[in-house]
């Protein structure tokens, strides 16, 4: 079941809608806005469900920002990846 994101013209709300089918959510209007009512909402083109949390940057911000965590990822000092790999061993070892 695809999640679509949706903004309102009225209120500026930003909301997500689960629909039935991808047929269902091209065929149908989209769904009003939960905190004013307004019809006045537009599909925003991320789905909610790959770019959750990200609201309200722009694909190439959220490349950036992805890019960056990968970034601080790889740079964990490497003691701290040892001591997590020997308490990671010491939970699996019988
Ligand atoms: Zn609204």
């Amino acid at each position: 079941m695809p999640i679509y994101e949706y903004s309102c013209a009225g209120c500026g709300q930003t909301f997500a809608h689960l629909w039935r089918s991808i047929q269902a959510a091209s065929a149908a209007p989209a769904p009003p806005c939960p905190a004013c009512a307004s019809p006045e909402t537009q599909r925003i083109l991320s789905p909610v469900a790959v770019l959750g949390g990200m609201g309200g940057l722009t694909p190439g911000e959220q490349a950036a920002a992805s890019a960056q965590a990968t970034r601080q990822a790889s740079i964990t000092p490497k003691a701290q990846i040892d001591s997590l790999r020997q308490s990671k061993a010491g939970k699996e070892a019988p």
